[in-house]
């Protein structure tokens, strides 16, 4: 199986072929079609499993699919969410370099540093989010964020999220995005808890194990 045959196409392939990954691993082969197809989708894999280009390189194609579509202005179209900001910092990393040869754009924002500069971003358009939970819900609240558009969001490392007590504000943040969303869980275990969150918020969800 290649990128190509998972209907990655060719400003995405380029970028990719240039971070190395000849062929998709299992994770990505198992998750793409899923995504594409826009399903909700519960993936259980640890990080280091490529599971960030699972969600990514899916995202991106379906932004670009749909870049001939009427603009919804500068609203965020992706929003993933993360429990940390080395692991946000790592997502936008990512997402910068398979968009290289398109104009989508990327920013991440996180608490414990200056949000002036995350407004300004924010200010002037972007597609795909990258978030830790606390600072999005205050640029939310001070009408910094719209997530009236959103029709992908990702929960990254669900487990851990809700073990560092996001659980509220990972709820909150669901309702805030259109119910017509598609939601994808990354999570490298899948206890009882993160099984409850997936059941009030997931629908109908495929499952990945790797
Ligand atoms: P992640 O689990 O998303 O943190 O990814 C772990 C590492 O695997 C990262 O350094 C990626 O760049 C790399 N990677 C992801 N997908 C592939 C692939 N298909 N082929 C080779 N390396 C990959």
């Amino acid at each position: 199986m290649s990128f190509k045959e998972l209907k990655i196409s060719r400003p995405i392939l380029r970028a990719v072929a240039e971070a190395g990954y000849d062929n998709p691993n299992l994770v990505q082969e198992k998750t793409i079609p899923f995504v594409l197809n826009k399903r909700d989708v519960i993936v259980s894999a640890q990080t280091g499993t490529g599971k960030t280009a699972a969600f990514a390189l899916p995202i991106l194609q379906s932004l670009l699919d749909k870049q001939d579509a009427p603009k919804k202005g500068k609203t965020v179209k992706a929003l993933i969410v993360s429990p940390t900001r080395e692991l946000a910092i790592q997502i936008e990393e990512n997402f910068k370099a398979y968009s290289t040869y398109t104009n989508l754009r990327t920013t991440v924002v996180f608490g414990g540093t200056s949000i002036e500069p995350q407004k300004d971003v924010l200010k002037k358009g972007i597609d795909i989010l990258i978030a830790t939970p606390g600072r999005l819900l205050d640029l939310h609240k001070q009408d910094f964020v719209n997530l009236d558009y959103v029709e992908t969001l990702v929960l990254d490392e669900a487990d851990l999220m809700l073990d560092m007590g996001f659980i509220d504000d990972v709820k909150k943040i669901e309702r805030l995005c259109t119910k017509e969303k598609q939601i994808l869980l990354f999570s490298a275990t899948i206890p009882y808890k993160v099984e409850q969150l997936a059941n009030s918020i997931l629908n109908e969800p495929e499952r990945v194990e790797v």
